[in-house]
């Protein structure tokens, strides 16, 4: 057996001895999804028990290498990794902003005392992370920012206010942009820091949305003392690591149209409630809206492929993560659009049913957000075209 062979046989072996039966169905609801952090609360010992095998494996992270709690698996391995995950419809052990969005840039940019402070607590999914990016006028316009860090030698204190924090109040620490010299252009003069939110004057307070729900906060830095030591990069070069991330969240959120969030395929599921007749629905209308649709999902699946083999080759993604979460972001809300098309009247029900507690109608309009968050399609479709097509800005 080639070496490829055997890896996929062991990780095959060892998802169906450790990943329990119940983490082997998409996300039901919210609460399915673990996020880890110092006042995680578990939903089952079968969830509690996944992450925890999957973290003794480095396999929440498993292209980290091993010193900061990874796996350092290859391109390939990791590869046959997802797809044997895929395989028996495992959730994720653990969703996480350290993993997606903080770990790259303190990968590439980060001290070793850094790595070695944030990176085997993000792996572990001991500490929860939120972004302070966004300003009550600094969103699509982000290097407008005006949270202002003032040197005081050995730290700075920070003073404003971020918007949008997603899950702000249960974030054990945060990544943050922070402007350190007021005089610079309004590109040069940003520095990208870390601290505790448990540290003394930052307070959140949640942003209450129409669903009664509060997945967001504005958070309040008042007078916060943040350790110089807690920069990544250089003081007010900060916009080079802020833009890193960008990409891969942008890549991340882009990921989610050719993902399926671990759910069936829509044929899949159109086929399940609709029935065929011999294989085939009749509704043709329908029909061919889900070809185009499931052609469109694999070329992007396909697509993004490429472009991390190009990655893994040397090529900075760049500009193509921008493309990447236009087209995804667009792609997960058609997906949402014909699985509701095909539950018809059941597919509102908002508190049970079918749907598990409304999942498919939230989720489904949960999708609309994915085309916002990160950057806005409009802002996607602007750095497209200058950076990728090269037409005049
Ligand atoms: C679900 C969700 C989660 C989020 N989580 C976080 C988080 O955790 N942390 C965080 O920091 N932020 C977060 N955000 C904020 C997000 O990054 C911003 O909402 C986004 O960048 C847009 O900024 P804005 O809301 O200020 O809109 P604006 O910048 O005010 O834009 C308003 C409209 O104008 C358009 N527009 C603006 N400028 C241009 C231009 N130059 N060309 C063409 N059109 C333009 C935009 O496309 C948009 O349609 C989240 C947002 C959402 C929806």
């Amino acid at each position: 057996m080639t070496d490829t062979g055997l890896f996929r046989k062991e990780t095959r072996d060892w998802l169906e001895a450790n990943c329990p039966e119940t983490m082997r169905h998409p996300y039901r609801n919210e609460a399915d999804a673990c996020w880890g952090g110092r006042n995680c609360k578990f939903q089952s010992e079968d969830q509690k028990n996944w992450l925890k095998r999957m973290v003794a494996r480095g396999w929440t992270v498993p292209t980290w290498p091993v010193k900061y709690g990874g796996a350092g698996l290859n391109r390939e391995q990791a590869k046959i990794l997802k797809e044997e995950l895929n395989r028996i419809k495992a959730r994720p052990p653990l969703e996480s902003f350290g993993i997606s969005m903080l770990g790259p840039p303190l990968l590439k940019f980060g001290t070793e005392e850094l790595r070695q402070q944030h990176l085997p607590p993000i792996a572990r999914g001991e500490i929860r992370w939120a972004q302070g990016y966004s300003e009550p006028n600094a969103g699509s316009d982000l290097a407008s920012l005006q949270m202002r860090a003032d040197d005081k030698g050995d730290h700075f204190i920070v003073n404003g206010s971020k918007v949008w924090t997603s899950y702000g109040d249960l974030g054990d620490w945060m990544f943050c942009l922070v402007r350190t010299d007021f005089a610079a252009k309004k590109h040069e003069g940003i520095s990208f820091v870390m601290f505790d939110m448990a540290t003394e004057g930052v307070s959140t307070r949640p942003i209450k949305l129409i669903s009664g729900k509060s997945p967001f906060t504005e958070t309040f830095l008042d007078n916060v003392r943040v350790e110089k030591n807690q920069v990544i990069g250089k003081i007010n070069e900060g916009w080079t690591i802020a833009k890193y991330l960008l990409t891969h969240e942008r890549e991340m959120i882009g990921g989610s149209g050719a993902s399926r969030a671990g759910g069936l395929p829509v044929s899949k599921v159109a086929a399940d409630v609709l029935g065929t007749e011999n294989g085939i629905l009749s509704d043709t209308v329908l029909r061919t809206d889900i070809a185009r649709f499931e052609m469109d999902e694999c070329c992007l699946a396909l697509t993004m492929e490429r472009a991390r083999d190009e990655v893994k080759a040397g090529v900075s993604l760049g500009a193509t993560a921008s493309m990447f979460k236009y087209y995804g972001t667009e792609l997960n809300k058609r997906r949402y659009e014909l699985l509701m098309s095909i539950k018809g009247q059941d597919a509102l029900d908002w508190e049970g049913g079918s749907n598990h507690d409304g999942f498919l109608p939230k989720s489904w309009l949960r999708s609309k957000a994915n085309s916002i968050e990160g950057g806005t399609s409009e802002i996607q479709l602007n750095i497209v075209a200058k950076h990728l097509l090269g037409l005049p800005g």
